[in-house]
């Protein structure tokens, strides 16, 4: 299938490894011309030399903390006028809600919520007056089953869930949409940090925390980056223009419910 987005241009948060590298991989193979962002410049460099060079098209690599306002400005400066925005970047760190202070929740509702809705607040009115743009934020599956060890990504995430439920429905009639994909487990760098912390709280081997989070997923496995990459670039897509204000968990059958 044609998405039908060739040509079009957008911005990826966090994208030098792991769910955003893999988004900006199944945009740039729809023929967009990226702009790429993640903090270690060697590492975004190294990612748009590898994107380009699979795919052909022009990708634009920002070293910046894209949750901040000098990220952001600095993204926006290398793409004023984007088409269709990834907001996706780090999680935040594990642990025990007795132990987080005022600093560690604004923190997380920095990094995990502000930045996207800065992000969108920047770029919305733009694709509306141009009336095409889609709007993808990786959040996380603990927006539907919260995660006890990542409290403050349950609930930084669930804030941008709300923001985003109502934005979409006022955006959706100038064939702009924003939906959130909710990943569930992938094999990434910060999944296996997870589930070293895991291990640790457990008292298990690293490998045999792994084998029991594997078990938890009714597919039987961790999913792979590039499975969620093809859904962002479908989300993307001009075929899915009818899609908008949605929770879309891919997660391998994990969330047990029936809706
Ligand atoms: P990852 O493997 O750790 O990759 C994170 C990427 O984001 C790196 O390129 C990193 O590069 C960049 N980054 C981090 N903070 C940034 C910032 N402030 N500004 C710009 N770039 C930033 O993580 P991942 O597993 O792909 O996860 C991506 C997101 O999905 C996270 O929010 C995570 O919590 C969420 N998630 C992941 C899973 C999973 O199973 N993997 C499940 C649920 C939710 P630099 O460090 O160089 O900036």
């Amino acid at each position: 299938m044609d998405f039908g987005i060739a040509g079009r241009k957008a911005i990826v948060g966090g994208a030098s490894a792991g769910l955003g590298k893999a988004c900006a991989l199944s945009l740039a193979r729809e023929g967009v011309e990226l702009t790429i962002v993640a903090r270690t410049k060697a590492n975004i460099e190294a990612a748009a030399r590898e994107i380009s060079t699979i795919t052909g098209v022009r990708v634009t690599p920002v070293a910046a903390d894209i949750n901040s306002d000098e990220g952001r400005a600095a993204t926006l400066k290398a793409c004023p006028a984007p088409d269709i925005i990834v907001n996706n970047s780090g999680g935040p760190p594990t642990g025990n809600f007795r132990d987080w202070d005022r600093a560690t929740w604004l923190e997380a509702l920095h990094n995990n919520m502000l930045g996207a809705i800065f992000m969108i607040k920047e770029t919305v009115d733009g694709m509306i007056e141009r009336k095409f743009g889609r709007i993808v934020n990786i959040t996380s599956s603990a927006v539907k089953a919260p995660i006890s060890i990542l409290g403050l990504s349950n609930s930084a995430r669930a804030g941008l869930t709300g923001f985003v439920a109502g934005t979409s429905r006022e955006v959706a009639r100038h064939n702009v949409t924003i939906n959130n994909i909710l990943p569930g487990d992938f094999n990434t760098e910060r999944h296996q940090a997870n589930t070293q912390t895991m291990a640790k709280l457990q008292n298990r081997s690293y490998e045999e925390m792994k084998t029991i989070r594997m078990a938890a997923v009714a597919a039987g496995r961790f999913g792979e980056p590039a499975e969620l990459g093809d859904l962002c670039a479908y989300l993307c897509s001009v075929q899915a223009g009818f899609i908008t204000g949605q929770n879309l968990l891919i997660d391998g059958g994990k969330y047990p419910g029936t809706f």
